[in-house]
């Protein structure tokens, strides 16, 4: 085991984790049926009569739905099956009127596939077993101010990708930063709206605890982690609560369980189902799914660059490194005003640390998406010009860069200007007031001459003083050897 793994362990144990993500597609219709999927109208007014499983009617293949599960397919370089079978999940619930789910079992449509993605500076990867298409349930309203359920068939018929991993993480951070990127891969593409409140993406953490190079051992499965916050809390959680159980000498049963976020903790909801109880087989209503290598192949094509292709090309030609690479590819939105900053600017690593550091900071303080920045990348593309040429230091430029958030200034010269931000360019000038300096601090000299680096610090310092800053202090430096040499 390496030692990278063996830092990871948690009380002696290691912590082993699957996912089973359900990603709602965003066709306009269902996918056995023409009822719209927008949500939250009113109850029942968005289901037809295949959602209400009326006796007769039959479900017919939405084709937007398999469109989507090919270009997902494509983006996480996996194998698109060119036949898969939809198969008749069976099980009770009040909110699936038909008694079974129509979902994909022996042969889904996604087969494989990886995800990569960063953890801290360390790359990860995550396998994929399966992403398969699926229908949504209704849902129960609970009215407990009349004392009854009631049950809305709008989600009915909903279409789902269940994206399922191999248990490749080992701990929560690992999990989260693989649920982050694939909610980043899915909204990219744009086969998910990505909206977590309205459950458009919502994953189950299957975790399970060991010893070192032992077998896997028991997993219970959390059920419907629909934030990324909870997410960690709920699996930091659960491996406590699962070590505890094999420290006191209790085996852990397979369960399904739920988070509440109110007690942060997680509670067994049903002892876990197997395969078996669901009595798949293959839904005779339902022909195979063929597709074609023309449509994969004209799929690809018409494919929209993807983050980690993006990422790699920002390596090239920005000589940016990985992780750089990484962060501004977080979304198109990203990528695509960090490339008219180096564009604009030509200065592709400033544009970078200003993208990911000063502009990242602003926007996450005030949750401002980057489209709605106060600042353009025309902007800031001038603003590090500024920087490049000498005109201006760094802090200065922060100086400058807060000026155009706040509105106070647009034009960056002009601010420049205004603030009397300017770097003394004049090494005439700045000399005489070294001078005057040195003579105002002669024993700072002295000591300096005897090798003291702290009072050539000092010595510095007070140069950008009597500049009011505006030196450049790698020349302060410069000229102060000079003359103490
Ligand atoms: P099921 O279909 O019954 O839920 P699967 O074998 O398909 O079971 O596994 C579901 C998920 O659980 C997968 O993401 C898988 O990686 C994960 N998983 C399986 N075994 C373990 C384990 N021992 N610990 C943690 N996760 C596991
Ligand atoms: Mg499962």
């Amino acid at each position: 085991m390496s030692k990278a793994t063996a830092s990871l362990l948690v009380q002696g144990y290691e912590v082993v984790i699957g996912f089973e993500t359900h990603t709602q597609l965003t066709t306009n219709s269902k996918i056995f049926s023409r009822a719209s999927t927008a949500f939250g109208a009113e109850p029942n007014t968005q289901a037809s009569a295949v959602d209400f499983a009326l006796p007769g009617a039959l479900p017919v293949m939405n084709k937007g739905a398999v469109q989507r599960a090919i270009e997902f397919g494509l983006a996480v370089n996996a194998h698109i099956a060119e036949s898969s079978v939809f198969a008749r999940k069976n099980y009770f619930y009040p909110d699936l009127p038909k008694g079974y789910q129509i979902s994909q079992f022996e042969i889904p449509v996604v087969q494989g596939g990886v995800v990569e993605f960063f953890l801290g500076d360390e790359k990860k990867s995550v396998r994929l077993v399966r992403a398969h298409l699926e229908e949504d349930a209704g849902k129960s309203l609970h009215e407990d101010f009349i004392g009854q359920s009631g049950i809305d068939l709008n989600r009915a018929g909903t279409p789902l990708l269940e994206i399922v991993t191999e248990p490749d993480m080992r701990s929560s951070a690992e999990a989260v930063a693989y649920a982050k990127e694939l909610h980043k891969i899915v909204t990219w593409i744009g086969i998910c709206d990505g909206n977590m409140q309205e459950g458009s993406f919502r994953c189950d953490a299957n975790v399970s605890v060991r010893k070192p190079g032992e077998p896997l051992g028991t997993r219970r499965e959390i059920k419907n982690l629909n934030s990324f916050k909870f997410m960690q809390q709920a699996i930091d959680f659960e491996v406590r609560w699962q070590i505890e159980q094999i420290e006191d000498g209790h085996a852990i049963q397979q369960a399904t369980v739920l988070f509440d976020p109110d007690t942060g903790e997680t509670r067994s909801m049903r002892s876990k189902e197997d395969a078996a109880d669901y009595r798949y087989f293959p839904d005779p209503d339902l022909p195979p799914l063929v597709i074609g290598r023309d449509w994969v192949e004209k799929t690809r094509s018409e494919m929209s660059e993807l983050p980690r292709v993006m990422a790699a090309r920002f390596i090239a030609d920005y000589a940016l490194n990985e992780y750089d690479a990484g962060q501004l590819t977080q979304s198109k939105a990203t990528a695509a005003y960090f490339e008219a900053v180096a564009g604009a600017s030509g200065q592709a690593k400033l544009a970078s640390n200003w993208v990911m550091g000063e502009l990242s900071r602003r926007l996450n303080a005030e949750e401002k998406s980057i489209e709605a920045s106060t600042v353009s990348p025309a902007q800031l593309a001038q603003l590090i010009k500024r920087i490049a040429d000498g005109t201006i230091s760094n802090n200065a430029a922060r100086q400058v860069f807060e000026a155009m958030w706040s509105g106070e200034g647009r034009d960056v010269d002009a601010v420049i200007e205004a603030k009397g931000l300017k770097q003394m360019s004049d090494s005439g000038e700045l000399e005489k007031i070294i001078d005057e300096v040195l003579a105002a601090n002669a024993k700072n000299a002295l000591e300096v001459k005897a090798g003291n680096a702290k009072a050539f610090n000092a010595l510095v310092g007070q140069a950008m003083k009597a500049t009011k800053g505006k030196a450049n202090p790698a020349q302060v430096n410069e000229l102060l050897k000079k003359k103490l040499a």
